[in-house]
């Protein structure tokens, strides 16, 4: 239908960032491909070592999903983006597609090891998602190609992650947020993962901030250094929820808290994560 349509086509999944465009006119498609009438690209599967989540699966259905609890993170974004509503009809995969600078599952995603598998006239291709969103709303895909799954591997044993994103109230995209995941031995991080997201225009990985705890055994100065190196790669813009300064200092701050939690999850120790409000 995409094909046949042409430009003035667009996809609709659960509408939540669409539809509010369409209200604003700064969208105004002439067409739009309902896929909640395509079955079977809603699910959470857990197969070789990974989890797989079609493109349709809703934010709530991963709130809910015992597979996907697995990864604490994982649970931390679905169970805390805006409210019981959007969570209902949002989607992982318009998530991903849209490619908002303020959306919570690409920052979250970037800490895994994740893939999004593409589908299109020309056939199906899987693209690892450090390589799938180019710029602010802008992803690889091309005209007529769809994200029909997202494939997180799940990390191995003594990991632990943790997502924190600080915002004024439920209905509302975050200020900042912070997403971390570490993988100890004893208490020497040998796997470090650190995404920011809201502060820059596309989910910022600091990989100084990494580097500070990587093959490093996790001390205060070590957090310390992590968190001014995050802290030194925000690279905010200045808007209605803080001027960049704030944002900066935030984000840093989200960071260190995402730290400690993960290092407690990491030692088995359950922690509540996900979503602060001001
Ligand atoms: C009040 C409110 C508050 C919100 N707060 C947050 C928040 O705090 N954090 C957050 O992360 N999100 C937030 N959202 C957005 C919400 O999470 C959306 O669900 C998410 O952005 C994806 O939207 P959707 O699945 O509804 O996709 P849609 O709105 O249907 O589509 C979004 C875009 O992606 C395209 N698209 C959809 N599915 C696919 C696909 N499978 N392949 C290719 N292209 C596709 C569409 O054509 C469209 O361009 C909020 C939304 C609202 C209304």
């Amino acid at each position: 239908m995409l094909s046949e349509l042409g430009e003035e086509a667009r996809v609709l999944a659960g509408g939540q960032s669409l539809i509010p465009l369409m209200k604003l006119r700064f969208a105004n498609p002439q067409h739009l491909v309902d896929l909640n009438f395509v079955p079977r690209i809603s699910y959470v599967k857990e197969q070789d070592g990974a989890l797989r989540f079609g493109a349709l699966t809703r934010h709530a259905d991963i709130e809910y999903s015992k597979k996907a609890a697995k990864v604490p993170i994982i649970h931390d974004c679905a169970a805390g983006i805006a409210d019981v509503q959007v969570r209902n009809r949002g989607t992982i995969g318009g998530s991903i597609a849209e490619a908002d600078p303020s959306g919570d599952w690409a920052t979250v995603l970037m800490t895994l090891d994740t893939t999004v598998r593409c589908i299109g006239p020309a056939g199906e291709r899987v693209v690892p998602l450090s390589g799938f969103i180019t710029d602010a709303y802008t992803t690889v895909l091309v005209k007529d190609e769809l994200v029909s799954e997202v494939l997180v591997r799940v990390p191995p044993k003594g990991s632990g992650g943790a997502y924190i994103a600080f915002k004024r109230t439920a209905p509302v995209y975050p200020t900042a947020s912070a997403a971390v995941q570490l993988t100890m031995e004893g208490d020497t991080c040998t796997e470090a993962a650190i995404a920011m997201g809201c502060v820059g225009l596309t989910p910022i990985k600091p990989a100084e901030a990494e580097t500070a705890l990587r093959g490093q055994q996790v001390s205060e100065a070590a957090i310390n250094r992590a968190v001014e190196a995050a802290r030194a790669a925000a690279d905010p813009q200045p808007d209605m929820r803080g001027s960049v300064e704030y944002k900066r200092f935030l984000a840093g701050s989200l960071v260190k808290r995402a730290i400690e939690i993960a290092l407690r999850r990491a030692k088995g120790e359950r922690v509540q994560g996900g979503h602060l409000y001001a």
